[in-house]
């Protein structure tokens, strides 16, 4: 199965998605060069030339520590030798992890990449996820304290997470992760013998990554339905096209890291990217499953342990939130709401936030960084209340929307499983206790602004305890199997 847009076609491609409905249109767009091939690596230089960087220009070549293979050869110091052959002058940035052994995404990181900026200069990063975003984030500053705009190239490492080719960067603020705007590369370059080499469990990620729509993409037109985000558009959904049909047919050569597999992989890894840039948002792929994630990172990032995978973490949550999902699409009865109960009180809000984090963080600097999120979120809801009478009426209309933007947990679990995706919160590195679990899928929408069905539950008075028990034996069941 071919897919319906493919992002290595270029001008094709955006010539394509220009005709979708939601494409921003007006808006301007630098990624004009995605190179998805076999021995990419070796084309870098017509890459960094198409996009406006001579040899003349000096480069500053963004890495973490990190030893990375290609075939037989030290993939970084070959990228390194590849762009000096070429005729550049090359001044390395190379990121210190932290204490934790991990890099993340942080404004120390991203401001000792700002200055070895100037504007003479372009801009390469060697990496994943979060080498990618630090990058992208000090560039994107330097550009608005400039007025410029430094051409900056993406060197992808690994099919690990959809963030290559978005214009936003998640960076952790007060231990808190929040989604900075921030700006498109210029240029992407997946060199499928990286990919391949890359360690399989950033590959399983990546897969984990995109299965967040199958919980986000409900969330999101729920959202739209309440009034709770206007902004929705069927721009992602047309664009990453059936993703589960996708994901199965290449599950064994995902497996093999073939690399037929990875270009696709890394496609459709760009088109998530590209989805929520031109979105203008993390919603159409980050949903419940998300926050739920962002709370389970919170409570490791507090306690100093290091963070697991990304996207393999994404999996297992989306597999929760498609449980929950599930259970309100067979369950909810909107006769039996009384509207004048989904209202709390900000205060009572505010107590509860703060009460629920102080054991993670006593200084109450995590409790108010997630007030201040969470109560736009309760202020937009007051201020749409007059929406939701029309929402219950429409519910028989909604619902099918809904559900047909969701999977079973189990079909989500299997698809993971097909590329040896681990099952259980206790196989991440580091392993998760039910009682973590738990306090992030009761805790996880308190911490954001994003509206997810994890709002409903709170806002319908469910009763959330029983929900959870019922989520997690039913998931730990299917597990069993
Ligand atoms: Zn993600």
């Amino acid at each position: 199965m071919p897919l319906a847009y493919d992002p290595a076609e270029n001008e094709r491609f955006w010539e394509r998605v220009r005709q979708l409905p939601g494409f921003p249109h007006g808006e301007e767009i630098c990624l004009r060069y995605m190179l998805i091939e076999s021995n990419a690596l070796f084309r870098i230089k017509e890459t960094l030339n198409f996009i406006g960087v001579r040899e003349e220009r000096p480069l500053v070549v963004v890495m973490d520590t990190t030893p990375m293979r290609r075939g037989e050869d030290d993939l970084k110091p070959l990228v390194l030798s590849v762009l000096k052959q070429a005729g550049w002058e090359v001044e390395t940035c190379i990121l210190q992890p932290d204490s934790s052994g991990q890099v993340h995404t942080d404004m120390p990181h991203i401001l000792q990449v700002k200055e070895h900026l100037g504007a003479e200069k372009a801009v390469v990063s060697v990496g994943s996820g979060v080498v990618t975003d630090i990058a992208k984030h000090a560039c994107y500053l330097f550009d608005q304290e400039h007025g410029a705009h430094l051409p900056y190239l993406v060197y992808q490492t690994a099919n690990s997470v959809s963030a290559y080719t978005s214009n936003m960067a998640p960076t952790l603020i007060e231990g808190v992760k929040r989604t900075l705007t921030s700006r498109y590369p210029d240029a992407l370059i997946c060199d499928l013998e990286t990919l391949r080499d890359a360690p399989r469990e950033m590959t399983i990620a990546g897969v984990g990554d995109l299965l967040a729509v199958f919980v986000s993409l409900a969330d999101w037109y729920l959202a739209y339905r309440l009034g709770m985000d206007e902004t929705w558009t069927p721009l992602p959904e047309l664009l990453m096209g059936p993703l589960d049909e996708l994901l199965v047919q290449n599950a064994e050569g995902i497996r093999h890291s073939s690399l037929e597999a990875m270009a696709l992989l890394a496609k459709l890894i760009t088109l998530g990217g590209i989805a929520m840039s031109l979105s203008h948002a993390t919603a159409p792929l980050s949903g419940f499953e998300h926050i739920l994630s962002h709370t389970l990172d919170l409570q490791n990032e507090v306690r100093g342990k290091a963070m697991a995978l990304h996207g393999t973490q994404i999996a297992l949550a989306t597999v929760l939130g498609a449980a929950a999902y599930h259970i309100f699409l067979e369950r909810f009865d909107p006769k039996q709401l009384n509207c004048e109960h989904c209202y709390p009180e900000p205060e009572s809000m505010h107590k509860l936030i703060l009460q629920t984090f102080h054991p993670l963080d006593p200084t109450d600097r995590a409790g108010e960084e997630c007030w201040s999120d969470y109560r736009i979120k309760l202020e937009k809801w007051f201020s749409v209340r007059e929406k939701l009478p029309a929402f219950l009426d429409q519910w028989e209309e909604i619902r099918p929307e809904v559900a047909k933007r969701t999977r079973p947990p189990e079909q989500i679990r299997k698809m993971f499983a097909a590329v040896e995706g681990p099952t259980r919160f206790s196989e991440l590195e580091p392993p998760f206790e039910e009682v973590e679990v738990r306090f992030a899928f009761l805790n996880a929408p308190l911490i954001r602004k994003r509206f997810t069905i994890g709002d409903l539950f709170i806002w319908f008075n469910w009763d959330r305890e029983a929900l959870w028990r019922e989520v997690w034996e039913t998931t730990q069941s299917t597990l069993e199997h």
